[in-house]
């Protein structure tokens, strides 16, 4: 069996990116080819033969396309390789990991009658009258803590999926749409609010490709003085002025050794 990488060389010159769900130069080997998944873990591809070998389909990499097991298993199995490029072609997204959502609102459509979009519309309109940005990045941000908090006592992944599905996906913003309802109290830090502020401002400017103003420079850190130093880490100057070693002291101090060591220096 042909590996991933080679998988994606033979492909990447033969089929144009804009009808994938993935970017050739960006982990295509790594990433499912519909929905452009993938894993900081572990690859999570698999590889699917176009043409079935219970049809004759060879194990090679013109015969073979990645991905994830959940795209997998909805494949089309049949004897015309066209039919496999097209579904990718036709199904994929533009943007990474948005496919089973956009999955799931259809399916919460058909499970409970009305659109999840027009849905958390009312929602949010009926908490924040204003929609500002930053009421949109604290809802959101309530949005996805709740998501979170209803997601492992409230669903479970089949097995051998790998991720929630789309109808599970659909109960989920159901229930976080529910609680949302009758939520009374908005509050994120501020801290919370600047981070996903600058976030989004990054993204705008990805998005649009262009350079942020005022990109934060690393500030020049400067070092403390011998005194300093002493008198912050007065604990390990006496350890050491008692001929505790080294061990000893980050032991006894929870400091490391380096920090240590630099004591010792000075003194
Ligand atoms: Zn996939």
């Amino acid at each position: 069996m042909p590996s991933h990488i080679t998988i994606a060389s033979y492909w990447r010159d033969k089929v144009y990116e804009g009808d994938m769900g993935i970017d050739w130069e960006d982990e295509a080997h790594k990433r499912c080819w519909r929905c452009g998944r993938i894993s900081k873990n572990r690859n999570v591809t698999q590889r699917c033969h176009i043409i079935p070998s219970s049809l004759g389909g060879a194990n090679k990499p013109e015969n073979l396309v990645l991905l994830c097991a959940f795209c997998h298993r909805e494949a089309p199995n049949v004897n015309c390789k066209d039919t496999m490029w097209a579904w990718i072609k036709n199904t994929s997204t533009a943007f990474y990991d948005t496919l089973r959502y956009l999955m799931a609102f259809e399916a919460y459509e058909k499970i409970y009658g009305v659109k999840f979009q027009s849905e958390v519309q009312k929602v949010f309109v009926s908490k924040f009258p204003e929609q500002t940005t930053s009421d949109n990045q604290v809802f959101f941000e309530v949005f996805g803590q709740i998501y979170g908090e209803k997601l492992t006592p409230n669903t479970t992944i089949h097995f051998g999926e790998g991720q929630t599905n789309p109808s599970t996906k659909a109960f989920l913003l159901r229930e976080v749409l529910l609680a949302l309802k009758g939520k009374t109290e908005w509050t994120i830090s501020k801290e919370r609010l600047k981070e996903l502020e600058d976030k989004s401002n990054q993204v705008l400017a990805d998005f649009l490709g262009i350079e942020t103003k005022g990109k934060s420079v690393p500030k020049k850190r400067t070092p403390m003085t011998k005194d300093q130093l002493l008198k912050k880490h007065n604990d390990i100057k006496e350890l050491l002025q008692q001929g505790s070693t080294t061990s000893e002291i980050v032991k006894l101090t929870g400091k490391s050794s380096s920090t240590v060591y630099k004591i010792q220096k000075i003194l």
